[in-house]
């Protein structure tokens, strides 16, 4: 359990949002090897798990701080001293020019609760700017949205992720969690091998299908109409649970009415799912517990927080929130995603998930800084619109990033990268030149994962503490680091603390009395417990986190996606992960035990015919906003006028909309109208 020795170090994967448990031992190319007492994986890694000590075997690795000659684009080596006062006094000059919000600050769904937290205020009290937002806006945010709507508090899985067994029927809406976590898979197992029942929502019949019991393959982004059909045969059926509703929800009323006209040959119309299998969906959904998860598949529309408050009136319907193996939960997905909303990098909030337009919010988190309260900016833009603005009049002419590959992740890819082009100032703080960095005015290398201690709080909002186990090695600093040297240099009022205990001390006076309460949490607690869970283990069993305790049903109508198909963009495309990459693929596509594939064209043989396309053989995929080519993959398990391209590598993105949800500011991600051709065509 030390740190930085040659002994073994409990920790936690750099990756995903399950967080799962390992053990590092020794130096330069430490060992994984299995936790089996951390509860989340009990001993099993995927892949990517397997192999995350490769993360340290790279020669890709910075370990200087780098400047770039924007008229040659060659880049210099210079000392931490000479990077850090140049982005200082390029700030300085920027906001003296042009405001605080000329600067703005872009941060990630994978920092530590710590990082989240002190850049939240560094963006606040540092730079005065209220433009800071994060990659989370683009991961998990219509479920936060749907969440506080509905409970009044979010969290997105409000009990362990082990309860998954214990339910009778588990509905996974847009989740592929076989590939993209695959130790939770074990749930899954262990749910059927009691004899429950699995059902899987999703375009493409995935290897998470295979453990189902019933595969339901709606057209991407209609997935909130499927959610009304079922609750319409709910109702119809006497399914639902009246004392529940009467005694813990408001808006049945409105919600049973929104219902009444979607009887299942309309959802056959609307998402292309046969009337029968919507009965027969409806129909296990009568059992004495029903669990309803969902993922990105359903979130990342324009639709994501009405798809979500749909899925979420089910559940309230049968009476199923806040008992014990049954509700709703969110599969998030980032390392820190639920942590990462937490803390004060989302644009509209403030520690301990406190908006940033309450008056008592911005009072107590002022006291905690030692600030005026009226010295808080308000809010800024959400991460894409922010984004979209860079280098215009209206927008920031600076951007400081930390833990994100924007280049790659963006919606619109092409489009963002111009308006990051576009910039006077570009800094980003990274451990490789990812795309992002490479088009960058100054890159600080930054520790990374084993080499740091810091929290992260995994899907479960179980707050865990990866463990510095390695050295870091000459010539990183940390981001905390960075944050606090800038902060100097930038003349801030306050101190900023390197030290992440220390920072997460004072995280948790910062979030005392907010929705997500860490006051009670310290690193002794989570290091004696194994994990702590803000707000207990399970949330709901009594009363909902409003006023007067009960959750509000939301009533929420069906709309199309932003885009449809057309006579020049027949198909729908859609966007997601494979087993052996994570996120944007700056780090796992330089682990070189991790297969790298490059992207491909997913493709169904019906679709392939009639377009020319031979498996194997490259596909273009082009939408209003670009154009990408890969190899086919021709595969019977996508549906017939759909089209899949992960988004690892540079490509996807291109070609995805930016279409935003109204409540959550998500992009739509996941649904596109698009052309496919043999790759050469037009
Ligand atoms: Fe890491 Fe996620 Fe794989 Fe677990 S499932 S080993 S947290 S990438």
């Amino acid at each position: 359990m030390t740190a930085a020795s040659t002994s073994t170090t409990t920790t936690h994967c750099p990756y995903c949002s399950l967080q799962c448990g390992m053990r590092l031992t020794g130096q330069r190319l430490p060992t994984v090897s299995a936790w089996e007492e951390f509860p989340v994986n009990q001993g099993a890694l995927c892949r990517k798990g397997w192999t995350a000590a490769g993360l340290y075997g790279g020669r890709e690795r910075l370990t200087s701080p780098l400047v770039r000659d924007r008229r040659t684009g060659e880049w210099t080596a210079v000392g931490w001293d000479e990077a850090l006062d140049l982005v200082a006094s390029r700030l300085r000059e920027i906001q003296a020019a042009r405001g605080k919000d000329a600067v703005a600050v872009f941060g990630g769904g994978g920092l530590t609760n710590e990082k989240a937290y002190s850049l939240g205020k560094f963006a606040r009290v540092a730079l005065g700017t209220s433009q800071i937002d994060y990659n989370g806006r683009w991961c998990m945010s219509s479920a936060a949205s749907a969440g506080i709507r509905a409970f009044g508090v979010d969290r997105g899985l409000p009990f362990p992720l082990a309860d998954v067994e214990e339910t009778e029927v588990l509905v996974l809406v847009g989740s592929n969690l076989a590939e993209t976590m695959p130790p939770a898979a074990r749930h899954l197992d262990a749910l059927r091998q009691r004899g429950g029942r699995v059902v899987v929502i999703d375009p493409r019949r995935t290897a998470t299908a295979l453990r189902a019991d019933l595969v339901v393959q709606p057209v991407p982004g209609t997935d909130l109409a499927l959610a009304l059909g079922v609750l319409h045969l709910l109702v119809a059926a006497g399914a639902v649970d009246e004392d529940y509703l009467a005694a813990r929800t408001t808006g049945w009323a409105q919600v049973r009415e929104s219902v009444a006209a979607w009887w299942p040959e309309r959802v056959e119309r609307v998402t292309g799912v046969p009337a029968e299998e919507v009965r027969a969906l409806a129909g296990l959904l009568g059992a004495p517990k029903v669990m309803v998860l969902t993922a990105r598949g359903a979130e990342q529309h324009s639709t994501g927080t009405d798809t979500v408050l749909a899925w979420i009136n089910v559940t309230l319907a049968l009476g199923m929130v806040g008992v014990r193996g049954a509700g709703y939960g969110c599969l998030t997905g980032q390392g820190n995603g639920q942590g990462g909303r937490e803390h004060g990098q989302k644009a509209d909030q403030l520690p301990g998930y406190r908006r940033i337009d309450d008056p008592a919010a911005r009072a107590h988190v002022a006291g905690v800084w030692g600030i005026d309260p009226d010295s808080l900016p308000g809010p800024g833009r959400s991460a894409y619109e922010m984004l979209d603005a860079l280098g215009t009049p209206e927008g920031s002419s600076a951007l400081l990033v930390l833990g994100s590959n924007i280049v790659v992740s963006a919606p619109r890819s092409t489009h963002v990268t111009e308006r990051l082009e576009a910039l006077d100032l570009l800094v980003v703080c990274d451990l490789v030149m990812s795309e992002t960095a490479a088009i960058a005015d100054v890159v600080l290398p930054v520790t990374q994962w084993a080499e740091e201690t810091g929290t992260m709080t995994n899907l479960e909002g179980r707050v865990v503490l990866r463990q510095q186990a390695v050295r870091a090695p000459a010539g990183v600093r940390s981001d905390l680091e960075v944050i606090a040297a800038l902060a100097e240099r930038l003349g801030s009022p306050v101190e900023f603390a390197t030290d992440p205990e220390e920072v997460f001390a004072e995280l948790g006076r910062a979030s005392s009395g907010g929705s997500a309460d860490y006051s009670e949490i310290t690193y002794d607690r989570i290091r004696d417990e194994g994990g702590v869970f803000w707000g207990g283990e399970r949330l709901f069993a009594e009363t909902f986190a409003h006023p007067d305790g009960r959750a509000r049903m939301v009533a929420v109508e069906h709309r199309g996606a932003a885009e449809q198909p057309c006579a020049d963009y027949p198909v729908h495309l859609t966007t997601g992960r494979v087993l052996a990459q994570y996120q944007s693929g700056a780090q796992t596509r330089r682990v070189r035990e991790l297969p790298d594939s490059g992207a491909f064209v997913e493709v169904h043989p019906m679709l392939a015919a009639r377009l020319g396309l031979v498996d194997g053989e490259p596909a273009r995929v082009t939408t209003r906003r670009g154009s990408m080519a890969a190899p086919a993959r021709v595969v019977d398990s996508i549906r017939a006028d759909t089209v899949f391209v992960p988004f690892h590598w540079v490509g996807a993105n291109r070609l995805t909309h930016d279409a935003l949800d109204p409540s959550s500011r998500m992009p739509e991600f996941k649904v596109c109208a698009a052309r496919v051709t043999a790759a050469g065509g037009g």
